[in-house]
């Protein structure tokens, strides 16, 4: 039985062919498509459970067909980009992707990364259990998060970050511990992942809730959920 359908998006035909190789042999089916306008029509017909996503296409780039997809559907997006200088927008709130891989990439850390994503993504706790603290209410069913009662928009990846981090108050959370509880998968060098979900989280708080600095920095050590100090 196929692990899931991946469309891939990439407009280098050696490179989408051995990705689709790679992920075909580890039993996924997978979809190739080589310019961005064609993905919204797409996704409008078929079901897709993970897009790998070039960020530099003929025609709109994975930036705006991200935006678009996002407009309608959750379905995660793995932004494959040759430019680490993009990394921040790309996870950052505007493009609502779920995560990155730089090219270039060994077509097997490809095939992990889409691996922990789906893992990370699919099951996740069945439970609808509310979190609530400080204002702030996570709903696990829904995934949806509200603060005092209007809902705040927040990415898959900032969900889980913040589940994390509320569910233990006062925790010291580590950047390793985050991104293992977080991504799903250990990898050296994305702390930057975690440092920019946390920028993005506490920008969202602060705009919700002005004053409050509910997420602490500890130097030298990680993160912690910090519910008014005071
Ligand atoms: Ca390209």
């Amino acid at each position: 039985m196929a692990e899931g359908h991946i469309l891939i998006v990439e407009d280098e035909e050696k490179i989408a062919a051995v990705l689709k190789g790679y992920l075909e042999k580890s039993g996924y089916r997978a979809t190739l498509l080589d310019t961005g306008d064609a993905v919204v029509p797409f996704l409008r017909e078929k079901h897709a459970d993970l897009i790998l996503l070039d960020v530099m296409l003929p025609g709109m780039d994975g930036m705006d067909v991200c935006r678009e997809v996002r407009k309608f559907s959750q379905v995660p997006i793995v932004m494959v980009t040759a430019r680490v200088e993009e990394i921040d927008r790309l996870i950052g709130l505007e493009i609502g992707a779920d995560d990155y891989i730089c090219k270039p990439f060994s077509p097997r850390e490809v095939v992990a990364r889409v691996r922990a994503v789906l893992r990370r993504l699919r099951p996740l706790e069945p439970e609808g259990k509310l979190i609530s603290t400080h204002g702030i209410t996570l709903n696990g069913e829904t995934r949806e998060v509200t603060v005092q009662g209007s809902p705040l928009k927040v990415t898959p990846s900032e969900f889980r970050l913040l589940k994390v981090l509320m569910s233990h108050p006062g925790r010291v959370f580590t950047r390793t511990e985050l991104v293992n509880l977080v991504q799903g998968y250990e990898f050296e060098g994305y702390d930057r992942t975690i440092d920019s979900h946390i920028k993005n989280l506490r920008k969202k708080l602060a705009s919700a809730l002005p004053g409050a600095e509910l997420i602490d920095s500890v130097y030298g050590e990680g993160y912690r959920f910090s519910p008014q100090k005071g």
